[in-house]
């Protein structure tokens, strides 16, 4: 039973097998069906698929059937029953979506441009498998569903969206020679002994025989189930590393597979695609559940994409695609999938942000009526002259707001760049046309210092600005409120404190909210509803490329803060070793004797957190500075777990000069402002992303002399080092945030950079690499030209279309959450 797809021969060995499920079932499912095991003469009863003239469908049920026996003895007896009744359902049909529709070319290859007639029903037949939920394969159950969801994955489309993070080519074996000796190899041997030795360590040894005749050794430790899988006479495919042991070539530790079984067959002797994992999932969990899923594919071409656009981009056939992205043949098939769903991810991300601009755009919003010359008269009470772009950004949002439409304007500079000013504008011109403004802060630190400084900026033309936080008394927020209420205050400054159901405003017109990446949707739209449509501003400092922004940020408005206010001088950075590090407090009680104050800024609250032994710590940093290198001076701990009673206490010591340093976590992150602190000491920076280390260094240098800031290396990496030189060398967030995108890749920095709209990310990020970002304005024009002709997709060549973009962002999934 080797070949050969004739409904005669394959009605045979499915008599054959579906008797052999019924007596397994009958026997209590011992696996003792058969001699030699039940599972394991089912699996020899399955035959070759692959064959070109086998029907799609009939492939679809043999890798499926195949994958429900793989495992079979391993598995507890309840599950047992449960795969052997899969398995009579499985040989009772005949698999839904390909039924009769005959495999075009061969399986691996077909990759040719959809052929125009079946399109639209194999799109159809594949978009019914992307859309079934993972529960729906074989093997996954509640258990393995749960795990599934903490890797984001509910549909299959979810889960073969799951790209690997990279593969192992095991195409290859080789045999013992002196070439392999420290090599990772794939060896096919004999075993010949086996034997299992209980110390201290449990140590199975084995001997095995390569093709060439050559005897080697293999060791275990601690692995209770190495011993059970493995039976002297027996062939095995066994990869490992072969190094040399006082007793000859010996493979350390190495995965196994029984040769030529199923499990080899995925698990081995292939191109072996590896993901990034989730505790209660292995490696070749995992890789069971892709084959399963990948099984499902129709092996006919399909898309769903308009012709135009697929051919103009070159790209390879979808089902193909997903079927090589996990098990490619050759590494020029991983990669041309991998471009395929960048593009996708890409393409169906910018149409997605389109279509929500079309809608946005529409909403009407109240026009402000302002008097001419009122950046002038704001101009005209600020401390400082504006920069050009602070002047441009506020000329936007009056032309925005002015308008009978909503504005929806991002706000986007790097840190130090001079927001509060800008938002202090939109403040004022709301209250001009006779409006409130809300101000929503991330933190009670910056709330507290927005709220001054707003308060500073916009007394003296009159607006009545108010902080409401957190840790307030009943009567102050009573009498907050109140005031909210009937108008007496103009403008409200607070956490999410102010999204709070008792907040009312009598006349909320606009509102702002700063550092807008750390809100999620639902704090955004508590906003929107505080009011008639206000007009809305948001702030951000994270430091992406324009390309980038322009796209994640695709249905806003952008204005950007492109210089830095003058007068500033540059911030020194320096990267030193754990050794050196002396040598950076030597600097900060420099400073501190000269007045200065420090930040020390360390990436764990206690040593107990789970970033691993070694960490340093806020607890530990501060015991050790108080007795050691800063003893002597005032110094207090600020971290996100105190309460905001006592961060609000601590930051205003801090900012009255009564305190000399800050030991912290990464809660001074964003727009904390203390011009007297000169300099700050980053420890085991090599845990921070460059736009968050780029961030906290903006907490100095905001005053006028010269700054520091000291890396410190803990674990010192020549890649960390290689990363952590680009912030000593530039102190433009863009371009360190470019050099980031090409260290890292896309996924990474997308991954943490949160849009904060109902526009989630990407989706597979792990897929995008800095090279498909250069075809994103194009991409983009694809996406916006496709709208034009068709803003709702609504057009019946659409259809696949819109029903793929509601798959990859379905309407129950709200945008991700941040942090
Ligand atoms: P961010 O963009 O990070 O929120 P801020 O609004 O906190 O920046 O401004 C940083 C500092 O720069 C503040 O101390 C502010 O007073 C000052 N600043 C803002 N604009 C100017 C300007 N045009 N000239 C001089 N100083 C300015
Ligand atoms: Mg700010």
């Amino acid at each position: 039973m080797s070949s050969g797809g004739s409904p005669a021969e394959s009605d045979t060995w499915k008599e054959l097998l579906r008797g052999l499920v019924r007596l397994e079932l009958k026997r209590g499912c011992q696996d003792d069906a058969a001699v030699g095991g039940f599972a394991r003469l089912a699996l020899a009863t399955v035959k070759d698929s692959c064959t070109p003239a086998q029907h799609v469908a009939e492939q679809g049920v043999t890798n499926e059937l195949r994958s429900l026996l793989v495992d079979y003895q391993f598995l507890p007896k309840r599950e047992r029953t449960d795969r052997c009744s899969a398995l009579l359902a499985l040989l009772g049909s005949s698999t839904p979506w390909a039924a009769g529709s005959p495999l075009q070319g061969s399986a691996s290859a077909t990759c040719a441009p959809p052929s125009p007639k079946p399109v639209s029903d194999s799109m159809n037949a594949l978009l019914e498998v992307l859309e079934k939920p993972v529960s729906t394969l074989w093997g996954v159950g509640p258990r393995v569903q749960e795990v599934m969801a903490k890797l984001g994955v509910a549909s299959i489309a979810d889960l073969l969206q799951h790209a690997p993070k990279g593969y192992l080519d095991l195409r290859y074996p080789t045999e013992v020679s002196r070439e392999s000796l420290g090599q990772m190899v794939l060896i096919k041997a004999r075993l010949q002994s086996v034997t299992e030795i209980r110390r201290k360590v449990l140590l199975v040894k084995a001997t095995a025989r390569d093709p060439g005749g050559r005897v080697f050794h293999l060791v275990w430790f601690n692995n209770r189930f190495v011993r059970g899988r493995l039976q002297a006479g027996h062939d095995y495919d066994f990869y490992g590393r072969l190094e040399n042991s006082f007793e000859g070539a010996q493979l350390m530790q190495p995965a196994f597979e029984e040769s030529g079984t199923p499990a080899a067959q995925l698990h081995m002797n292939r191109i072996v695609p590896l993901y990034h994992l989730t505790s209660g999932v292995t490696q070749k969990g995992l890789r069971s559940h892709m084959w399963r899923a990948a099984g499902r594919i129709p092996s006919v071409a399909a898309e769903y994409l308009p012709r135009d656009v697929a051919s103009r981009f070159q790209l390879p056939d979808l089902a193909w695609s997903y079927r090589s992205l996990h098990f490619p043949t050759d590494e020029n098939e991983a990669e041309r999938a991998r471009g395929r769903f960048a593009f996708d991810s890409l393409f169906l991300f910018e149409l997605r942000v389109l279509m929500r601009r079309h809608v946005e755009q529409d909403v009407l919003g109240t026009p402000f009526d302002l008097p001419a010359g009122t950046v002038e008269r704001y101009a005209g009470v600020l401390p400082f002259v504006p920069t050009a772009s602070q002047t441009a950004a506020m000329r936007d949002i009056e032309g925005d707001v002015r308008r009978p439409k909503q504005m929806h304007r991002l706000l986007h500079g790097d840190v130090g760049s001079g927001k509060t000013a800008v938002a202090g504008y939109a403040a004022y011109a709301a209250k001009v046309a006779g409006y409130q403004s809300a101000v929503l802060s991330p933190t009670e630190i910056l709330a507290g210092q927005t709220g001054r400084v707003l308060q500073e900026m916009l007394a003296p033309v009159g607006v009545r600005v108010a902080t409401l936080t957190g840790g307030m008394t009943k009567s102050q927020r009573r009498s907050i409120l109140s005031a909210v209420a009937t108008g007496e205050v103009d403008c409200l400054v607070g956490t999410h404190a102010i999204l709070e159901e008792g907040v009312a405003f009598e006349r909320l017109g606009l509102s702002v909210v700063d550092e807008q990446h750390r809100f999620g949707v639902a704090q955004r739209v508590a906003l929107g509803t505080k009011g008639n449509q206000p007009h809305s501003l948001v702030m951000s400092a994270t430091p992406i490329p324009r390309t980038l922004a322009l796209t994640i940020y695709g249905d806003l408005d952008i204005s950007e803060l492109l210089e830095k206010p003058p007068g500033r001088f540059p911030i020194q950075t320096h990267l030193l070793t754990a050794a050196k590090r002396d040598s950076a407090y030597a600097m900060v009680r420099r400073e501190i004797a000269r007045g200065r104050q420090a930040f020390v800024v360390v990436p764990a609250i206690d040593p107990a957190m789970d970033e691993g032994a070694g960490t340093a710590s806020v607890e530990e940093t501060m015991k050790e500075l108080t007795t050691g290198s800063l003893k002597g001076l005032r110094i207090a701990s600020l971290h996100g777990r105190m309460k905001s009673s006592e961060k609000e206490a601590t930051m205003d010591a801090f900012r009255l000069g009564s305190l000399d340093a800050l030991i912290a976590t990464t809660v001074v992150e964003v727009g904390v402002d203390v011009p007297n602190a000169s300099v700050m000491v980053i420890e085991d920076a090599e845990r921070f992303g460059l736009a968050t280390l780029h961030q906290l260094r903006g907490r100095v240098g905001r005053g006028s002399s010269v700054s520091h800031c000291m890396l410190i290396q803990g674990n010192a990496t020549a890649d960390g080092t290689e990363r952590l030189q680009v912030l000593v060398n530039s102190d433009d967030g863009f371009q360190i945030a470019e050099e980031d995108l090409k260290l890292r890749g896309p996924g990474d920095i997308l991954g943490t950079v949160q849009h904060g709209y109902d526009v989630p990310l990407f989706g597979s990020t792990a897929l995008l690499t800095y090279r498909d970002l250069s075809a994103l304005p194009e991409i983009r024009k694809a996406a916006s030209e496709l709208l034009e002709h068709d803003p709702a997709l609504a057009a019946p060549e659409h259809m696949d279309l819109a029903r793929m973009l509601s798959l990859r962002y379905p309407a129950s999934k709200p945008g991700m959450e941040d942090n």
